[in-house]
């Protein structure tokens, strides 16, 4: 029997805890209630993701954490068939970019879909995965066409 990357079962990805550092630690503790946050800048009114000290369009410091509508646009994707360290046994996962309606694009894997009918362009919307050590991971699924 031959098995193809499109034809085989996808099971759970695995959760690993994140490094939470200052900059972060915001970010990660709305994860764990179930929020997407980003931050805002006051002077330049910026969406920016990855948290940070500092605005990376004009260096402010005044920046606002805010809830993010966890909705976004499918921008870029691949199916990875060989993972490393702790993903090396969970099985093809697709990694991808997704492009959040506040405007930045965020590094995350689509879950809950078959590889092979994703498209770019597609609505997708955030799901929680639980690290077990009080985080949890953004990851996204597609969102039905009538929703989106
Ligand atoms: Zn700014």
């Amino acid at each position: 029997m031959t098995t193809t990357p499109a034809s085989r079962a996808y099971g759970p990805l695995p959760a690993p805890a994140p490094e939470v550092h200052p900059e972060t630690a915001a970010f990660w503790a709305g994860t764990a209630r179930g929020e997407l946050l980003l931050q805002h800048c006051q002077d330049c009114a910026s969406a920016i993701w990855y948290p940070r000290f500092l605005c990376p369009h004009c260096h402010s410091t005044r920046l606002e954490t805010v809830e993010a509508t966890g909705r976004g646009t499918l921008y870029s994707f691949t199916l990875t068939t060989r993972g490393i360290l702790d993903y090396k046994d969970c099985g093809p996962y697709v990694l991808a970019l997704v492009e959040l309606d506040e405007g930045p694009k965020m590094m995350t894997n689509i879950v809950e879909a078959d590889p092979s009918e994703l498209a770019i362009g597609q609505r997708v919307e955030v799901v929680f995965h639980d690290t077990g050590e009080g985080t949890a991971l953004p990851r996204f699924r597609p969102v039905p066409a009538q929703n989106g």
